[in-house]
C-alpha cells in the first residue's frame, strides 16, 4: 500500500449539532467524534498513515489534548487552523515543509469518523495506477429541485466526501490560488484543470453537521456494539473395533474393549465438537480441514482439530460459551468418566466444567446403536459475536 499522511481539519467552531462545544469535540457514546475520526485510520484493517496531525482552533487546545490522550498512532503537534476550512487546509498544508512534492496526503473532515477501511485502501490504490488527485464521493440518489422548482439532472452529481488525497505537490499548487469560494480541495485542484479520481464510497461516511445528524451518529455506533449469539451443532458416528483396546472420549481413554475404528484416533466426542464450532462460522466441517484422505491425521490427536476450530472462531470474534455433548449408544457407560471429561475439555477449550455438559443415552436396542454396531455422538455450542 502507498505511505501517506494525514491531515485532518478540525478547526470549526461548529455548533450547529447542538451541544455547547464544537461538535469535533462533543462525546459520541463517550469518545470524542475527533478521537473517532482518528481511531478510524489505525484500525487494523486499515492502511496506516506515516504520521498523523490535526488543524485546530489553538483555543480548543484543552479539548484537543483530551481527545487525543493516549491515542496510538504517529500524531504530530497540531497545527493553528484559520478562519475557515479552506485556510486551515492551507496552513496544514504548508506544515508539511520537510516533505517533498510526491508525498502522498490524506485531507479528511473531523467530523466523518464513518470512514470505512476499504474505502481508504481504495482511495490509495488510485496513485499505484498514477494519479494525483483523488475523493471520496457518493453517487447522488435523492431528486434534487431549486427552490424556483427547477428539477436539476442528478445523473453525473455525486455528493463529494473526505478523505480527499493528493501529490503534495498539487496540493500545494492549488492552495496558492488566490482565495476563493472553495469547501473542499479537490475543487482547488479542479480549478488548476488536474484531473481529480472518483472513489465511491458509502453514505456511511457523512459528516456530522446537525442534530440529526448527531443522533444518527449515536445510533449507528451503538448498533455497532451489538452482541450476537450464534449456535452450531455436530453429529458424529464411529464403528465399534472388536479388538481396540481403549476407545478416547472427549480426550480421555477409557479401557475396552470395544475401540472405535476411525482414520483419526476416532473421538467421536470431540469429532462432533469440532463441527458445532465450525458451524457458527459457516467454515464447512472437519472433513474440509482434516480430509481422512491425508495420512497426515492418521492416529491424530483430535484434540489438534478442535484446537484448529477454536482458532478460525476466534479470529471471526467468538467466544465459547457452553458445549454440550450427547453419547448415543449401549457402550461404554458414561457416566462413571463424566468428569474426567468435563475436566479434560474445561482444558481444551478454557471453559469453566459447568459449561460442559456430557450426557448420553440408549436407544432401547433400536438401530445400529442398539445392535452394539458402533457410537454416535452429537454436539450443540453456542458462541458469542461482539462487532
Ligand atoms: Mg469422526
Amino acid at each position: 500500500m502507498m505511505p501517506y499522511h494525514l491531515l485532518v481539519v478540525a478547526g470549526g467552531s461548529g455548533v450547529r449539532a447542538g451541544g455547547d462545544i464544537p461538535k469535533q469535540y462533543r462525546l459520541l457514546d463517550g469518545v470524542s467524534v475527533l478521537r473517532r475520526t482518528l481511531d478510524a485510520f489505525v484500525r487494523p484493517q486499515t492502511p496506516a498513515p506515516e504520521s498523523i496531525r490535526v488543524a485546530i482552533n489553538p483555543k480548543h487546545m484543552d479539548w484537543y489534548a483530551a481527545a487525543v490522550q493516549g491515542f496510538a498512532g504517529p500524531l504530530d503537534t497540531p497545527v493553528a487552523g484559520g478562519a475557515d476550512r479552506d485556510e486551515s487546509v492551507r496552513r496544514g498544508v504548508e506544515s508539511f515543509e520537510s516533505l517533498p512534492d510526491e508525498a502522498i496526503i490524506l485531507v479528511h473532515d473531523a467530523a466523518r469518523p464513518f470512514v470505512r477501511p476499504a474505502d481508504i485502501g481504495a482511495l490509495l490504490a488510485c496513485f499505484e495506477k498514477g494519479c494525483a488527485a483523488a475523493t471520496l464521493a457518493t453517487p447522488v440518489a435523492d431528486t434534487l429541485r431549486r427552490t424556483d422548482g427547477q428539477t436539476v439532472g442528478r445523473t453525473d452529481l455525486w455528493a463529494v466526501q473526505t478523505p480527499q488525497a493528493f501529490r503534495l505537490g498539487l496540493l500545494r499548487r492549488a492552495h496558492r490560488i488566490p482565495h476563493g469560494s472553495f469547501t473542499d480541495d479537490a475543487g482547488r485542484v479542479a480549478t488548476l484543470g488536474e484531473a481529480v479520481e472518483w472513489v465511491a464510497s458509502s453514505p456511511e461516511n457523512f459528516k456530522i453537521t446537525t442534530a440529526d445528524d448527531f443522533a444518527l451518529a449515536e445510533r449507528m455506533i451503538k448498533s455497532m456494539h451489538r452482541t450476537e449469539f450464534r449456535m452450531g451443532s455436530g453429529f458424529d458416528v464411529h464403528a465399534f473395533d472388536p479388538d481396540g483396546r481403549v476407545m478416547r472420549l472427549c480426550g480421555v481413554a477409557i479401557d475396552g474393549p470395544p475401540g472405535l475404528k476411525g482414520h483419526s484416533d476416532a473421538d467421536v466426542g470431540l469429532h462432533a465438537l469440532t463441527d458445532a464450532l465450525l458451524g457458527t462460522i459457516g467454515a464447512g466441517d472437519i472433513g474440509t480441514f482434516f480430509p481422512p484422505s491425508d495420512p497426515q491425521w492418521k492416529g491424530a490427536d483430535s484434540r489438534v482439530f478442535i484446537a484448529h476450530a477454536l482458532s478460525l472462531v476466534g479470529r471471526h470474534g467468538g467466544r465459547l460459551v457452553n458445549a454440550d455433548i450427547t453419547f448415543i449408544g449401549e457402550t461404554p457407560r458414561i457416566a462413571p468418566h463424566r468428569s474426567a471429561m468435563q475436566s479434560a475439555l474445561s482444558e481444551i477449550l478454557r471453559l469453566p466444567p459447568e459449561r460442559i455438559g456430557i450426557k448420553a443415552t440408549t436407544t432401547e436396542g433400536l438401530g445400529f446403536t442398539g445392535r452394539r454396531e458402533g457410537l454416535a455422538a452429537q454436539a450443540v455450542v453456542s458462541i458469542e459475536f461482539s462487532t
